[in-house]
């Protein structure tokens, strides 16, 4: 688990401008244009910025470890509608966070013109249906996929480090190539990065045989998830990484894993209360009676109907709803009783409610 305040440099109490200032501090030292600059670390200290430059991530960051994204957050991106059931891929564009906007909204574009030398790679979204019990005591587990993972051989670089790098002969080392372009309203010239060097200017004198220079090859990635008591139908986990491995050395991208809860043939849920439909003999009616009901943790308890409640009303059960994610402490239960009449009725117990009906007031 990624510790944000220690990236940052700042106490676990810092104040939002503390915050800010030590980003501003950081964000300058490690831009990846500058000398001494590290791209990794800058994105590292862009992702601890985000979360606790936002009221509720840091508040569900402090709680949790980490940040849940999606339906109920503000600022999320909405989710595209995906296919029913199963496993959804796909590039996530409204999610991917691209720090060279952010840097230039903070330091008006005073590093512009950066190079691309290497292609990040995407975001992967990934659906997971789970139960709502699973959401009620929270679940972990693993998830597989086949995606593109790092190459082992070369380290995701793409070649031989040790067999050093040669003048690209196509950009002839410039890293871009100047095409000339003949159209009906005149001539054009136009500059773009070199596909060979990918605007190196250079490439390895000994590609990597095992991923044909990519740096990555595609194979299958496990990844441990970990869902919170409490969380909600269309949120999103977000595993910082967890995504494409990049092409030769690129950063990966991320993962986000959207969970899908099934509706409950028992509850429904609104928030963090839930509403039963609860069928009741007469007799507990009338008597008060403890009736036994079950948690969604299959824990046991009883509750019973007050003198005078009126049966178009919902009894609220108070604290034996879902969790409430961030917060601590449980929803409310409201139940709805339905009165189930006898299929037989004996004579005597006929006899018995002649017996009541003549006793009963209004
Ligand atoms: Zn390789
Ligand atoms: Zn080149």
């Amino acid at each position: 688990m990624k510790d944000y305040y220690k990236i940052l440099g700042v106490p676990r109490n810092a104040s939002e401008e503390d915050i800010k200032k030590a980003f501003r501090k950081l964000a300058h030292e490690f831009h990846p244009d500058k000398a001494g600059g590290n791209e990794a670390k800058f994105k590292e200290i862009n992702e601890a910025y985000q979360v606790l430059s936002n009221k509720e991530k840091r508040a569900q960051y402090d709680k949790f470890g980490q940040v849940f994204e999606g339906a109920s957050a503000p600022g999320g991106g909405a989710w595209d509608p995906f296919g029913a059931g199963g496993f959804g891929f796909g590039n996530q564009a409204g999610f991917d966070v691209n720090f060279d906007d952010i840097f230039e909204g903070i330091f008006g574009g005073e590093f512009r013109g950066r190079r691309k030398s290497n292609i990040n790679g995407s975001d992967i979204e990934i659906m997971i249906q789970i139960t709502l019990s699973d959401a009620f005591k929270g679940l972990k587990r693993e998830l597989s996929f086949k995606t593109f993972v790092e190459c082992k051989t070369c380290g995701g670089l793409g070649y031989d480090k040790s067999k050093g790098v040669k003048k690209c002969t196509t950009c002839g080392g410039k890293g871009e190539i100047r095409e000339n372009k003949r159209t009906f309203l005149g001539n054009f010239s136009q500059v773009r990065t070199c596909p060979d060097c990918l605007g190196k200017g250079e490439v390895p004198n000994s590609p990597c045989p095992a991923c044909k220079g990519e740096g990555r090859i595609f194979s299958a990635k496990t990844v441990s998830i970990d869902i919170v008591p409490g969380i909600e139908d269309g949120q999103a986990i977000k595993i910082t990484g967890g995504g494409e491995a990049g092409i030769k050395g690129g950063r990966s991208g991320d993962l986000y894993i959207k969970v899908n809860i099934l509706p409950d043939s028992r509850f429904v849920r609104k928030g963090s209360d839930l509403f039963e439909i609860k069928d009741i003999r007469i007799t507990e009616a009338l008597l008060g009676k403890e009736i036994p009901t079950l948690d969604l943790n299959g824990e046991k308890y009883f509750v019973s109907i007050p003198p005078g409640f009126s049966l178009k009303d919902k009894l609220k059960v108070p604290k034996k709803g879902m969790p409430k994610m961030g917060l601590g402490g449980r929803g409310d239960l409201y139940l709805t009783f339905n009165i189930k009449l006898p299929k037989h009725m004996s004579n005597k117990a006929k006899k018995i409610i002649e017996e009541l009906n003549g006793e009963l007031d209004d």
